[in-house]
Formats: C-alpha cells, sequence, structure tokens
C-alpha cells in the first residue's frame, strides 16, 4: 500500500526566507502537489525571543508569491505540550538528562579535550552525578539543560537524494534537548511533531545531516516510526559561501520587489545544481514534474544572479500580455498589448517597461546630432495617424530622399526620438509616440 505523502517546511520565523530557502520549500511543496499529498508550513518558533510575527508573515506571503502555498500552517509554540509529553517520556526511560555546566566549564573541558588530541564531546560528567548533587547544584541556584542520550550506534538510512547515509553517533555530543530557561531546541519538536503530524517525507538542507541520525534514534525512543529523509545540497553564492539571512537582497521579499517573475525564482530554486537544465517552465505544475530526488547533484549549488537575470528575462520575452496587464497598470504603463509586445523582447524584467513606456509617452529630451537630417526627417513623417506600416514608408522614402542607410539612417532618427541610442524597434511605437510627438522631438523641442 502506498501512503499519500504529507512534508513540512519548517522554517524559524528570525528572518526573511531566501533563495535557498525557497530551494526546500519548493522540493517539499512540489512534491506533495505532483504526488496529490499535503504541504505543511510549520514555524518553527520555540525561541520565542528570536521568531517575530512579521517573519511569519512575510514567510506566508512570500510562499503564496512564488506558488508555494501550504495547506495547512502550524506553530511549534502552540504545540509544547505534546514536547512536554514526549521529554517526560524520554526522562521516565533515562533518556534525556539534567546538566548542570556552564557555557565556560563545557569550554574548558573542551579545550583540555582538544590540547589532549581527543574529539570534543560532552564527556557525560552529569550521568554521574546523584541525587544529592543535583539538589545542592540546584539550592546553589543552578538550573539544568537536558540532553539526550544517544545510543553509541552508527545509524544508517537511505536517503531521498543521497543514497545510503551513516552517522556514527559515538562520535557526537549528546545532543542538548530543552535548555536551562525550558525552552526546547528545535531537534525534539521536529521529531514530536513529524510522528504526531504524520510527517512521510523529511526534505531539507544536507546541514541537517547529523540532525537526522540523532532524530532518528529519537524516534526510536518514542516508538514512531521515522519518515523517509533527502537531504538536497544548499545554495551557496557565486564565490561559495553559504546564504544567509543576512543577504537580504537574495531574500524573496527583495527579489519580488526587484520585479523577478516568480516562476523564474522557483525554476532557478528548483533547478540549479541538479542534472536538469535550468530553463523557463511553463507553469508550477510543469515545474513539479522536474522534481527528481535523484537528480540532485551531491556538490553545492552556486546561485548566480546573473542566471536568474537571464531565466527571468527568458520568461518575461514570452510573457503575453494578459499575464502582464495588471502589474504594467499598476505601475502605470500605457498602450496595451500593442506596447508590451514591442518592448517586452528588451526587458530583463516586466519593471522596466516603466522605463519604455516614459520614453514613448514622454516628455523626452530629443538627441539631435544632424539638424539638418532630422529636419529633412521630419518632412517625410506621413500623415497621421500612424500605423504599423508608417515606420517603413518613412524611412524608405527618407533613404530614397537622402541616399543614407544603416546606421546612418536609423541612429539619428532613434536618438531624437527616444534621447537614447538603443532600445526596442521603433515601428511599432511610432504609432504609441504619435505624429505631433515625433515632430517636436525631430525638431529638438522636449515632447
Ligand atoms: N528550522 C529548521 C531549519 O530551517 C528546520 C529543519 C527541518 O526541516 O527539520 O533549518
Amino acid at each position: 500500500m502506498t501512503t499519500t505523502p504529507k512534508v513540512r517546511f519548517a522554517p524559524s520565523p528570525t528572518g526573511l526566507i531566501h533563495i535557498g530557502n525557497a530551494r526546500t520549500a519548493l522540493l517539499n511543496a512540489l512534491f506533495a502537489r505532483r504526488e496529490g499529498g499535503a504541504f505543511v508550513l510549520r514555524f518553527d518558533d520555540t525561541d520565542q525571543a528570536r521568531s517575530r510575527e512579521e517573519y511569519a508573515e512575510a514567510i506566508v506571503r512570500d510562499l503564496a508569491w512564488l506558488g508555494a502555498a501550504p495547506d495547512e500552517t502550524a506553530r511549534q509554540s502552540d504545540r509544547v505540550a505534546l514536547y512536554d509529553a514526549a521529554a517526560d517520556g524520554l526522562r521516565a526511560a533515562g533518556r534525556l538528562y539534567a546538566c548542570y555546566e556552564t557555557q565556560d566549564e563545557l569550554e574548558r573541558r573542551r579545550k583540555r579535550q582538544l590540547a589532549r588530541g581527543l574529539p570534543p564531546i560532552y564527556d557525560r560528567a552529569a550521568l554521574a552525578l546523584t541525587d544529592e548533587d543535583r539538589a545542592k547544584l540546584e539550592a546553589e541556584g543552578r538550573k539544568p539543560h537536558w540532553r539526550y542520550k544517544l545510543d553509541p550506534v552508527e545509524i544508517v538510512w537511505n536517503d531521498m537524494v543521497r543514497g545510503e547515509c551513516r552517522v556514527d553517533c559515538a562520535s557526537l555530543s549528546d545532543p542538548v534537548l530543552v535548555r536551562e530557561d525550558g525552552a526546547y531546541l528545535y531537534t525534539l519538536p521536529s521529531v514530536v511533531d513529524d510522528a504526531e503530524m504524520g510527517i512521510t517525507h523529511v526534505i531539507r538542507g544536507e546541514d541537517h545531516v547529523t540532525n537526522t541520525a540523532v532524530q532518528l534514534q529519537i524516534f526510536d525512543a518514542l516508538g514512531a516510526p521515522a519518515p523517509a529523509f533527502g537531504h538536497h545540497n544548499l545554495l551557496t553564492t557565486a564565490s561559495g559561501e553559504g546564504l544567509s539571512k543576512r543577504l537580504g537582497h537574495l531574500s524573496l521579499s527583495a527579489l519580488r520587489e526587484a520585479g523577478y517573475e516568480p516562476l523564474a525564482v522557483a525554476a532557478l530554486a528548483v533547478l540549479v545544481g541538479t542534472s536538469e537544465a535550468v530553463r523557463p517552465v511553463a507553469d508550477i505544475d510543469a515545474l513539479a514534474t522536474l522534481v527528481d530526488f535523484s537528480n540532485i547533484s551531491r556538490s553545492p549549488a552556486k546561485f548566480d544572479e546573473h542566471e536568474l537575470e537571464n531565466l527571468n528575462a527568458r520568461f518575461v520575452h514570452d510573457m503575453p500580455f494578459e499575464d502582464a496587464r495588471e502589474r504594467l497598470e499598476a505601475l502605470g504603463v500605457g498602450g496595451g498589448a500593442a506596447f508590451w509586445e514591442a518592448v517586452r523582447g528588451n526587458l530583463s524584467r516586466l519593471p522596466e517597461a516603466a522605463d519604455w513606456w516614459s520614453v514613448v509617452a514622454g516628455p523626452v529630451t530629443p538627441v539631435i546630432e544632424d539638424a539638418g537630417f532630422c529636419e529633412t526627417a521630419a518632412g517625410f513623417l506621413p500623415e497621421g495617424p500612424f500605423d504599423g506600416a508608417s515606420w517603413g514608408a518613412w524611412t524608405q522614402a527618407l533613404k530614397a530622399a537622402t541616399g543614407r542607410k544603416g546606421r546612418a539612417l536609423f541612429m539619428p532618427l532613434r536618438l531624437a526620438l527616444t534621447g537614447r541610442d538603443h532600445g526596442p524597434e521603433l515601428a511599432p511605437l511610432l504609432p504609441l509616440i504619435g505624429r505631433e510627438a515625433c515632430l517636436k522631438r525631430l525638431r529638438g523641442e522636449p515632447g
């Protein structure tokens, strides 16, 4: 019997999510979408001091923009009773033990271990504490933090991305699951929720490989069946640094504000660092068909902003007017489908259309290199209103009259009419600029 997948994206709402987080979110969301499963957004917000509602709201908005809106949303801060129950069970089973070392004490021990050439793992000194020792420490005002007692065994699983994975838990420190102030670190709540929610596949970044070994032990200790795990490669900057919340311009919010297409961002986030070519896709369902965990490379995926810019341009060049209409209106761009079709091939991002619209609507400060030629050109302008054939008729007549051709013919016209030396084809723009403005500009007047 096959079960319907249920997956989750579990960001901490401590900052804006970036394109690297989008990769995790989309791999989950698109897998669920394609398989008819469910995608849960689960805020990892047990760190109340660092979690912020505004970031949670931004994450919801960014996922919706990306085409990865969740089917269900949950917050770990609402589920603490479940974690308390699980922690109590682990304490009763002797798996969660109280420790009283301060950070300084731990650091000193670590240095001693390193100096002796030993691995700097927690020495489990707290396991030797008697009830009296503990009572004494607590009487001194010390509060315990709680560590999970790992079995010193090798944990093996068949990773959806990486194939067989092995982690030797004997080389790991017993992880702290509960802090001194009683707050849960992410490790236990994540397991409790994955089990309670019936998560079937945990798809996340490869920075969690070691956590998986620990969490597999905890699933076992809680008597819960473990989900399948897949750890995808991480996105790095072109120079190989990890993406972080500090790189604000790579946040999804910043990319949206910079005018990138959500589908271009999604396609790059999903396809980079896989054996699939980074390319435009028709829609989010088409992108979902390309998600294949076994195609994800083992080495880091480099995120290059130029690649995004180029991919985005390919989306914009093919974008039908109907898909652009609302955003063009919001930018104050007129000219309807005729204008859009005239300029889209020159745009990397849709909002750049506003710039060309200002050239069409004016006023433009013309650049006149050869006033005599421009005056002649003005004299040959066809009668209005202009249509799609006006440009051809005009330039043919000018060519015949002046003997000019190629750049010598066209560049002075472009400079006069647009004030620029490059841009979209002028033939479709001419009717939008209109005869009157053309005349003014050819005479060197702003129009
Ligand atoms: N909050 C963790 C992260 O964003 C969740 C990891 C997980 O998916 O289990 O890295």
